[in-house]
Parts: C-alpha cells; sequence; structure tokens
C-alpha cells in the first residue's frame, strides 16, 4: 500500500493567520472539497465533551471547518451520538444540553446539532462488513444515511483502547446503543475476590444492573474473616462500560488486558469500517493534538496534559492520521506537571501510562480490515502571511 498524506500544522499565528485561517488552510489542503457534494449531507462527527472535562475541541475551532463545508455547497450538520455508560450524554435531550453547555450552540459552530442515533439511541442502521468480529455493524442512523464524513477529532490517551483518535471517534462514536455494547461487550470486569471486601461502591457506578453485592459462599477467597459479602457481575447485563473498575478502591476488579483489550481494539477498527461504509471516498479526518490529557473525554474532568500543545493534522485516512499523531507525541517532550512526572524520557508515552496496553492492535488490525494505511507521509501546511 503506497503512503498516505497527513497534513500538518503549528498552532503558531500571526496578524494575518490566526489559527481559524489555519485550520481552514489545512482542511482544504486535505481535500475537503473533494469529499462533499453541492447539497449533500454532511455529518461533522464531534465529541461534545462530557459535562465537567474541558479538553474537548473548543468549539470556535469548529466553525471554520463548517464555513469551509458550506462554500463548498454542503449541508453540514454537527453530530455525536449517545453514551452507554451513566453521565450527561446518555439520551438526545441530557446530550444536546451538555452540547450547549459546552459551548456547541448553532451561532458558534455555523450548523445545526443533531444526535445521530435518535432521542434514546435506538436509531441505527445495519451495515455489512463481514469481518474477522462482525458480520453487520450498527450505525447510529444520521451518520449512516449522511453523504460525506467530516471526523473532528481530540487526539488524546485511553485507558482501554490507547489512544482515541480518528478511528476510535468514527467507530465507537458512530455506533448506536448496540454497537457501542457490542464493541465492549466481551471487556466486563474480572473479580479478583480475595481483595474485594463487599462494600458496594462499585454497584453505585453501574447504570446496567450488572452488579450485586451477595453473601460470599464457602471456599471464595477473601481479604478477611470480615468479608463476608462478595460483589457478583452479570455477564448478559454487562455493557463493559468500565465505570465500575474505576469506582472500586480495592482493585478488586479488573480486566484481561492480554485478551480483552486487543478484541475491543480489533472491534473498533471494524466499527470504523462500517461507519464510512460507501463513503470512504467521501471522508475527512481532521484530529487536534491539543490538550492531549491521559484519558478519555467520556470522564467528567480532563487531567492535566501530557504534553504542550502540538498541531492539528488532516487526512483521507483514518489509520495514518492516527499513527502520525501518535508518532508526533512521542517525539513531543513530556511534561513533569502531569501524570508523566521527573525528567525520564518517554519515548513511548501511552505505554509509560497505561504499561498492560498493546495499543498498536488497534492501528494493526485497521490495517487488516483495508481501513487505510501505517505508511505515510507528514505534508506541512504553512504559509500565509504572518
Ligand atoms: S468490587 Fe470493589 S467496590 Fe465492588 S464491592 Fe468489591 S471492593 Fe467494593
Ligand atoms: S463494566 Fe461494570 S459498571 Fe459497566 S455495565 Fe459492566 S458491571 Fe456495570
Amino acid at each position: 500500500m503506497m503512503a498516505s498524506q497527513v497534513y500538518f500544522t503549528s498552532l503558531r499565528t500571526g496578524y494575518h493567520n490566526s489559527l481559524l485561517t489555519k485550520i481552514q488552510r489545512l482542511a482544504l489542503a486535505a481535500g475537503l472539497e473533494d469529499v462533499v457534494r453541492k447539497g449533500g449531507l454532511t455529518a461533522v462527527k464531534l465529541h461534545f465533551g462530557e459535562r465537567g472535562g474541558t479538553a474537548f475541541i473548543r468549539p470556535v475551532l469548529v466553525r471554520p471547518v463548517v464555513d469551509a463545508l458550506l462554500q463548498a455547497g454542503a449541508k453540514p450538520f454537527i453530530t455525536d451520538s449517545g453514551t452507554l455508560y451513566v453521565g450527561s450524554r446518555g439520551n438526545a435531550v441530557d446530550h444536546l444540553n451538555t452540547a450547549l453547555l459546552n459551548g456547541f450552540a448553532y451561532p458558534v459552530v455555523g450548523a445545526p446539532l443533531v444526535i445521530a442515533d435518535g432521542i434514546d439511541g435506538l436509531d441505527e442502521v445495519a451495515v455489512p462488513v463481514n469481518l474477522k468480529h462482525f458480520k453487520d455493524v450498527m450505525i447510529a442512523s444520521a451518520i449512516a444515511h449522511a453523504d460525506s464524513v467530516v471526523t473532528l477529532t481530540h487526539f488524546k490517551l485511553h485507558d482501554a483502547a490507547g489512544f482515541g483518535g480518528a478511528i476510535k471517534n468514527i467507530a465507537m462514536g458512530a455506533a448506536s446503543k448496540k454497537g457501542k455494547m457490542a464493541q465492549h461487550s466481551e471487556v466486563a470486569p474480572r473479580i479478583i475476590y480475595k481483595k474485594c471486601i463487599g462494600c458496594g461502591l462499585c454497584l453505585e457506578r453501574c447504570a446496567h444492573g450488572a452488579i450485586s453485592i451477595v453473601e460470599r459462599q464457602a471456599g471464595i477467597a477473601a481479604p478477611s474473616a470480615s468479608a463476608v459479602k462478595v460483589v457478583q457481575i452479570d455477564r448478559e447485563l454487562c455493557v463493559g462500560c468500565a465505570q465500575c473498575i474505576h469506582g472500586c478502591q480495592q482493585g478488586a476488579l479488573t480486566i484481561d488486558w492480554d485478551k480483552d483489550l486487543p478484541k475491543l481494539m480489533e472491534k473498533i477498527a471494524e466499527y470504523a469500517v462500517g461507519a464510512i461504509k460507501g463513503k470512504e471516498k467521501r471522508s475527512l479526518f481532521i484530529n487536534f493534538l491539543t490538550q492531549i490529557s491521559p484519558a478519555c473525554d467520556c470522564y467528567p474532568f480532563s487531567d492535566a496534559p501530557i504534553v504542550g500543545d502540538i498541531g492539528i493534522t488532516a487526512s483521507r485516512d483514518p489509520v495514518a492520521i492516527d499513527q502520525a499523531c501518535i508518532d508526533l507525541l512521542n517525539k513531543s517532550p513530556h511534561l513533569p506537571s502531569s501524570c508523566l512526572k521527573g525528567e525520564e524520557h518517554y519515548p513511548d508515552k501511552i505505554r509509560a501510562i497505561y504499561p498492560n496496553l498493546s495499543w498498536e492492535r488497534q492501528l494493526i488490525h485497521a490495517e487488516e480490515v483495508g481501513l487505510g494505511t501505517r505508511e505515510y507521509e507528514l505534508v506541512e501546511v504553512e504559509g500565509g502571511k504572518k
């Protein structure tokens, strides 16, 4: 496979060269006008940020992309789909309220907001893919029916997938609730009985009624003689959202890093194939390497960035752009004010934070299923009067 082009612009600006101008120039260089058709409904796929999070793409930076789409004759709409977990984006009403609170209002972004999988996450289209894990994938209908997709991604790290880039944004983010469940389904937590004190803190985190606290049966390991209760997880009800793992202060819930997560990453790659199926040539990806946080934007907080802001990339190839972003991240010096402390050099910042995660699997499988290539040529887009 030939190398794909990934366009890059730094964040340096001047009087005649604002970041807004640079974003538009970058999008046009990467082929924005070629991916849309006159009058074509164009999904601008975003993550509006969880309430409490602050690292998502600033709404004002979305406007130049929308303006360029309007100038090209497209009909853009700003979109995302509902989440599986308890939070502020689980249905269309909460989701739109959160988007507005985070600044994604029509007068700012210049296009209407549409929740892609409907009021309760049930508006979906089965897209046939015939791949290793899925025959069909369940895609949110507004994205499945769009004529073109422009995916705007805040690039960051992710505790289950290693990194959240263009592939994950269009894969998990374009999936309906059923689609999200299908990707997460084998990530049900495992219980470390000898650590569980039966406190029930995890129960409060589970929105799916999958957790109960039961009497500990004879023969089940316990941290102490007084630990007579123990957690129980109903794997039929569990959607693998991992919220309980973060809620347990005893470290009694875990996932199988070697088996479960590589499978999740492969499923993500296959969903990305389905999300842009039929519009592979009408898709564009723009990744923002700004405020690169150590975890997902789905948390109600954003921890300190691990490197200084790097720039913005754009490409027609979601695999190439994610690989380029990882390389740019790893070349950047870390910020000791973040969770990456000290003077040490971290050549692989994802592994430095998630040592058990083989993050490459997402990209390797994305290549295997024909989503794109990890080979890329970085093309700098600068110019313009300072
Ligand atoms: S898994 Fe953790 S949070 Fe849940 S009951 Fe056991 S110790 Fe408490
Ligand atoms: S991962 Fe934990 S919180 Fe999420 S559905 Fe399963 S048991 Fe519930």
